[in-house]
């Protein structure tokens, strides 16, 4: 019950049922990504799976063939809107890791030069 009132409240979740607007750039059976709200790059995207998983923390041995989809479905989007030059992919994860959204996501950051070390 606890988590069925997690997942109707989260964020991401409402994403994926459209109960939030979103401009969505790639859309699949297993993920869903779309521009992100405040964009810190030229191109922003934020890539979910529609599977309401908290944090790379919370997925289990059954997820990893999941998350590999995940990873590559963020390249093939990089592809599709030509980051030819490079991107960078972000996990945020836990309170320490800058992680707000308690949604599964990674940040695909592209169309500038990425500093190093990050912030
Ligand atoms: P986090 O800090 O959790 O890794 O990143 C969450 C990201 O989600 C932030 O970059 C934030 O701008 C984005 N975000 C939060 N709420 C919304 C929303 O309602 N729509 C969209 N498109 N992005 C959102
Ligand atoms: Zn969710």
């Amino acid at each position: 019950m606890e988590e069925k009132n997690a997942m109707s409240e989260c964020i991401f979740c409402r994403i994926v049922k459209g109960e939030i607007p979103s401009k969505k750039v790639y859309e699949d059976e297993n993920f869903v990504a779309f521009h992100d709200i405040d964009p810190q790059a030229p191109v922003h995207i934020i890539v979910i799976p529609k599977k309401h998983i908290e944090s790379l923390n919370e997925a289990t041995e059954e997820d990893a063939k999941l998350l590999g989809e995940w990873v590559f479905t963020a390249r093939k989007i990089a592809e599709k809107l030509k980051l030819d030059k490079g991107y960078r992919i972000v996990i945020n994860t836990g309170p320490q890791g800058g992680q707000v959204v308690l949604h599964l996501h990674l940040h695909l950051l592209g169309g500038r030069n990425m500093g190093w070390p990050p912030g």
